[in-house]
């Protein structure tokens, strides 16, 4: 099927002209200076869009405190209401917002289309969570008095995310935010801001109060990061990105000690035993391996697979792989879409050649793919007998290249697979109901999937253990990132 690719961007972009989103208005940057979007699967421009600095996230701040107090106040169902709203406006525009984001993302549209929902979700589930903000009444130990806990808003809070969901990631964070009663000012990445803004139109026109949600792009993270940091009246930070950058993020926190959520970096197993069933373990692996063209945080990083079952395992996984069709995002048979940029094709060089030179053999890819026009696209890459001492499975690869490594035991596969600093996704594949308990009580993961490749859903308390991070994202705990607890004494 042709398409006229050229066509849809002016479609989507042409006569928009976005502002950072600062009380309720699409503004310049105070400075005057913009940068520049650019599509990772052509290198073309897209758009250029305000550079928030430090003023203009003072601005955000001030907005953002000044209507905390109303916002607070305002009743539970309202704000329910409002977010529900929100989703509803996002499913509306489902196909425009999807186009925006395979456009300066470069995912697939099918892809597009899923984050799009699952985005929504999030606003839709704590919306309904805004509703259940429930606190405690509590005997005392002196008869002549009782304590009441109250759960209150943490406050103003800045959002930072990343450029692998540039939707998801956003309302993951601003749905609870929202419902808890605390009022926000996010920071999309550099990358993808346009989904971002367009959110930010949706947010505007189903009529948040000003100053309620604000979004700031900007191409250097610092001047608002240093201003978020050092101002009392935020409250708290919730940041998905790199564990480098979460480290640094904690150290900023102690300034003023706020309250931190952290969603970090993963370096998922994905386990295959002799028993399961292979053709799901096949399709499961498959799946979670390459969306997003293998960039996202809970990507198989490193399929562990039986020795009674490899090669058969192999083989399919090779033939399956092979059939996957890389492209322009754009494209309806697309599968696999571009890389974000080149920086994140010299990783992907450097594990590749890393596990040739210690003798894993490349059964499929191993290359930049040839139909390149920008660089970024690589070739779906299957690495047969990989070991946990390569690179390929020591850091995320964050990209479409598949580890398989051969194990014996369960004893084994479970040392090899804890032993990471990372404790985000994991996966194992069985059909032994007794080993489905053992080896997920013996995983060192804040989410496991078993016999399930695509376990993240709103309803889900996402989120990671050891150096993958702080706090939980989505399911009923996830409103608790946004409130504080406190207490009141009553004499009677
Ligand atoms: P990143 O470099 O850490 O950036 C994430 C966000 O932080 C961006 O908005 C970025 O802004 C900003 N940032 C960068 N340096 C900063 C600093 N010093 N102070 C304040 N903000 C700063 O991560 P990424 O490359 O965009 O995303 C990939 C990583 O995110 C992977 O490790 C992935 O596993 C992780 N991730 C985790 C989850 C999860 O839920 N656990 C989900 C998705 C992704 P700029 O864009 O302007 O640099």
């Amino acid at each position: 099927m042709q398409l006229d690719l050229a066509q849809i961007t002016h479609q989507m972009l042409d006569g928009v002209n976005y502002g950072n989103y600062i009380n309720g208005e699409f503004r310049a940057a105070a400075n005057g200076k913009v940068f520049d979007v650019t599509n990772p699967a052509t290198g073309d421009l897209l758009l250029s869009v305000p550079d928030a600095g430090a003023s203009d996230t003072l601005a955000a701040v001030d907005a953002a405190y000044a209507a905390l107090p109303a916002w607070m106040a305002t009743p539970a169902a309202t704000r329910a209401d409002l977010l529900r709203k929100a989703a509803a406006l996002m499913l509306e525009r489902r196909e425009r917002l999807a186009t925006i984001m395979t456009l300066e993302q470069g995912k697939p549209m099918t892809e597009s289309r899923g984050e799009i929902a699952y985005a929504a979700s999030f606003l839709t589930w704590f919306a309904g969570e805004a509703e259940r903000i429930y606190g405690d009444i509590v005997h005392n130990s002196a008869p002549n008095k009782r304590i009441f806990v109250l759960r209150q808003a943490v406050g103003v809070v800045a959002l930072i995310t990343p450029w692998n969901f540039p939707a998801a990631m956003l309302t993951r964070k601003l749905g609870p935010a929202l419902a808890a009663g605390c009022t926000a000012i996010c920071k999309p990445a550099e990358q993808t801001p346009l989904t971002a803004l367009e959110l930010g139109r949706i947010f505007q026109e189903v009529g948040f109060p000003a100053g309620v949600v604000n979004i700031l792009a900007a191409s250097d993270p610092l001047p608002f990061s240093d201003t978020i940091f050092a101002d009392d009246r935020v409250r708290k930070v919730s940041f998905t990105g790199s564990t480098e950058v979460g480290k640094i993020l904690i150290r900023n926190s102690a300034a003023t000690v706020k309250r931190m959520s952290l969603e970090l970096g993963g370096n998922a197993p994905f386990i295959v035993f002799d028993d399961a069933d292979l053709s799901a373990a096949v399709t499961g692996a498959i799946a979670s391996k390459f969306r997003n063209a293998g960039q996202t945080c809970v990507c198989a990083n490193r399929i562990f697979v039986q020795r009674g079952i490899y090669d058969q395992f192999a083989d399919l996984f090779a033939a399956k792989t092979s059939a996957m069709k890389v492209g322009n995002g754009l494209l309806p048979d697309t599968i696999i879409g571009p890389l974000i940029d080149l920086p994140a094709r010299e990783k992907i060089e450097r594990h590749v050649s890393d596990a040739k030179a210690h003798g894993a053999d490349i059964m499929l890819g191993g290359l930049p793919y040839p139909e390149n026009p920008s660089g970024t696209f690589w070739t779906p890459t299957v690495i047969r007998n990989a070991s946990s001492d390569m690179l390929v499975a020591q850091e995320e690869t964050f990209g479409p290249v598949a580890p398989l490594i051969p194990f014996d035991t369960e004893d084994e596969v479970l040392a090899q697979a804890n032993g990471t600093p990372f404790g985000l996704a994991s996966y194992f594949y069985t059909r032994d109901v007794s080993r489905v308990m053992r080896v997920a009580e013996k995983l060192e993961f804040g989410i496991i999937g078993a016999n399930d490749a695509l376990p993240s859903v709103a309803q889900a308390p996402f989120g990671g253990v050891k150096q993958s991070g702080l706090g939980r994202e989505g399911g009923a705990v996830g409103i608790d990132e946004y409130l504080e607890v406190k207490y009141l004494s009553l004499g009677l």
